[in-house]
């Protein structure tokens, strides 16, 4: 995991003017905001501050991080509440644009995962150090990068009395590295103070260099999760005559082999397709890679051209990969006690990711076809359905422009991430809620 983050004189302007160009003319929002090098000494140093606030999760007690990011937000004349459960509370607030809608939300999280092994971090993770223009601690990257660049965002547009033409709003939650209660409280006990038609949170991912080309991702969507727990019925025995008894371990095994076997649904997204085509261009050349893809980029040819992209780049292939269809990551067998004794139960633990169009019925069946003909009882553990966002949006469009113009020679593209944040309470809640889209548009610019 990333516990560090490199100081880019771009980072904030790049994110104020992107996240904000559908809300003023952007020409002029470029012009007006300079990000001074006074402006990123003080971003530095709020996010230093940040990191020395320890908000390890679990316990969390995210309310510190809460009442600093006040203290700041209330020195700079802009109003805002802190909200939530006692010692976990959010912070949230806004600036009035000259219309109440649209409703652009910033939201990032203020706790961070248990910085394991404290005794081999080089930089202590709550020190917040600088070496070599990097700044090492713990949640640096995930997500007080996010918090404090946000509220840098507000706190500037303040400043500069920056006319919005719709409303920006702000949240830093709590417990996002948990069950998100944070988010889930914000949306469920005060939705009308964050709900927004446009959300920027985190994700995205670190830049790709593709051949010659570097690819900033701006995640719209997020595959689904069904974690399912498998309880394999046997009949116990002696392990000195294993032909009496039904071992209920090698029934699991069976299962967990049939699982890692089966040969999901392909599912090629826009986004998805899009990606995959500039990617094979990049590493094929041209003639080759436009060959490929217009042949082959199909739910029968996929693989292939995948394998090809996995030569150049084993990972990005494989993400790609996973980009394409439901994921079976049996993970977890619990059976057994003592060498002589054979067991009459096993439980066992599987990790499913699901596209867009898949639902918790979709797991089962898999896992049913898997267990067929084996005493097998199956359980849920788990659910949240996947989400996502158009990527053919005003708003998207302003982001992918806006990267390509700050970081010339790149190219944005749109992203379906394999891992989930707080946008699945952000989508759930508010897209019934408005009756608008949502966009969720994650990002890493720098
Ligand atoms: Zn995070």
């Amino acid at each position: 995991m990333l516990a560090r983050v490199p100081i880019f004189r771009t980072t904030a302007r790049t994110l104020i003017v992107g996240a904000c160009a559908p809300y003023v003319a952007r020409i002029s929002l470029v012009d007006k905001i300079e990000f001074s090098s006074a402006d990123l000494d003080e971003t530095v140093r709020l996010f230093q501050e940040l990191i020395r606030i320890d908000t390890t999760n679990p316990p969390g007690n995210e309310g510190r991080a809460a009442e600093y990011l006040k203290a700041r937000f209330d020195s700079n004349g802009i109003d805002c509440d802190v909200l939530g459960e006692p010692s976990r509370e959010n912070v949230i607030t806004k600036i009035r644009g000259q219309k109440q809608r649209p409703r652009l939300l910033f939201e990032s999280h203020t706790d961070v995962v248990p910085a394991v092994g404290v005794g081999v971090w080089n930089h202590p993770p709550f020190s917040a150090e600088i070496e070599d223009e990097w700044i090492y601690g713990r949640g640096a990257w995930d997500d007080k990068f996010d918090v404090a660049v946000q509220a840098m965002s507000l706190i500037l547009l303040k400043r500069r009395n920056v006319k919005l033409c719709g409303t920006l709003l702000y949240a830093a939650v709590a417990d996002e590295e948990g069950s998100g209660s944070g988010a889930a409280w914000l949306t469920k006990k005060v939705p009308d103070k964050v709900a927004a038609e446009y959300v920027v949170g985190e994700g995205g991912a670190p830049p790709t260099q593709v051949g010659g080309q570097k690819i900033y991702w701006i995640t719209t969507g997020e595959k689904g999760l069904a974690w399912l727990k498998l309880t394999a019925k046997g009949k116990a025995g002696h392990g000195s005559v294993p032909t009496l008894a039904n071992n209920a371990n090698l029934m699991m095994a069976k299962a967990f082999i049939n699982l890692s076997n089966l040969k999901t649904k392909v599912t090629i997204t826009d986004e998805v397709a899009r990606a995959i085509r500039i990617v094979a261009i990049a590493f094929l050349g041209e003639n080759e890679g436009s060959e490929i893809i217009n042949s082959q980029l199909n739910e029968l040819g996929i693989d292939k051209i995948l394998d090809r992209i996995a030569s150049n780049d084993k990972e990005l292939a494989e993400e790609l990969r996973a980009l394409t269809r439901m994921t079976i990551s049996p993970n977890v067998i619990v059976g057994g006690t003592e060498t002589n004794v054979i067991p009459g139960t096993c439980e066992g633990k599987v990790d499913i990711r699901l596209m867009p169009d898949q639902n918790r019925d979709c797991a089962t069946k898999a896992v049913i076809e898997c267990i067929r003909g084996l005493d097998i009882d199956l359980g849920v553990i788990d659910y949240t359905e996947a989400s996502l966002s158009p990527s053919n949006t005003d708003f998207y469009d302003a982001i992918e422009t806006i990267t390509e113009e700050l970081a010339p020679a790149c190219s944005a593209l749109p992203r379906l991430s394999t891992g989930m944040s707080d946008s699945r309470f952000l989508e759930s809640s508010w897209i019934d809620r408005l009756w608008v889209r949502a966009d969720v548009a994650g990002h890493y610019v720098g």
